[in-house]
């Protein structure tokens, strides 16, 4: 699946210009988006997940309008966002089958696909704890794995590794790298050794516009 993205911009309900003229194309594989706080990667990823429409510009993914048809874009998509909230009473499990009944996943290989996405992200043994008493890389996971649940072929992660420790970041490496054999990722951060070591294309986001979207290490060293 390609998402072509082509002049889009947001301007929120207080005038703020948030995203301005923003054209990329996307293909198969892990984009990175790169940028300081308020730059606009989080509502450029609110827009493709359809959570939030345009001011002005188009989103189509392959050939379908998806502000006109956001269907298109739910059914096959996986979303991380940045203020994930977890219930804190239920146990991982639990919050996966209620995510999944959300989402209407179901079926007989429901059990079996929660138990593969948990040990996916390393929560099997902590799988009939309450979230509530997870680190801050547990909930993350969590995240993660929610996002995962239905199989998604376009997954958009913002700022996936906040709360992750060394350890915790280079297995997500790994689940992303696996991932983008058959899936189009795009993910957020501000911190620039995240995003180099993971994405296979970086863009450079500043005050809703972007800078480029050429892969060199001077340009990122200055983001
Ligand atoms: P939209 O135009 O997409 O509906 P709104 O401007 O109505 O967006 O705002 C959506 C929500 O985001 C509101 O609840 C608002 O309070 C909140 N919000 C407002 N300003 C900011 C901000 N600077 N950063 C994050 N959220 C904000
Ligand atoms: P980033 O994800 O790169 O930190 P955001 O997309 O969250 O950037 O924010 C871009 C700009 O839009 C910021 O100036 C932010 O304050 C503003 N903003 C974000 N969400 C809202 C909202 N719902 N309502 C009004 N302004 C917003």
């Amino acid at each position: 699946m390609a998402l072509s993205i082509t002049n889009l911009s947001k301007q929120y309900s207080n005038q703020k210009t948030a995203l301005s003229n923003f054209s990329i194309q996307i293909n198969k594989g892990i984009l990175g988006l790169l940028g300081p706080n308020g730059a606009g990667k989080s509502t450029l990823m609110k827009l493709i997940a359809t959570i939030s429409k345009p001011t002005g510009g188009s989103l189509l993914l392959d050939d379908t309008d998806i502000v006109q048809h956001p269907d298109a874009i739910r059914k096959v998509l996986g979303y991380l966002p940045q203020d994930f909230g977890v219930y804190p009473n239920l146990n991982a499990y639990e919050f996966l089958e209620y995510i999944a009944a959300m989402k209407g996943v179901g079926g007989p290989g429901l059990r079996k696909r929660i138990d593969i996405l948990l040990e996916g992200v390393n929560l099997t043994a902590d799988a009939k704890r309450p979230i509530g008493t997870y680190s801050g890389g547990m909930k993350q996971r969590i995240g993660i794995a929610q996002a995962l649940l239905n199989d998604p072929k376009v997954l958009i992660f913002d700022e996936p590794t906040v709360g992750l420790d060394p350890e915790e970041r280079m297995r997500f490496r790994q689940l992303i790298a696996d991932l983008a054999q058959d899936c189009v990722i795009i993910l957020s951060s501000h911190i620039v050794s995240d995003i180099e070591t993971i994405a296979d294309e970086v863009a450079i986001m500043q005050g809703g516009k972007l800078i480029t979207k050429d892969y060199q290490q001077d340009i990122i060293n200055q983001a």
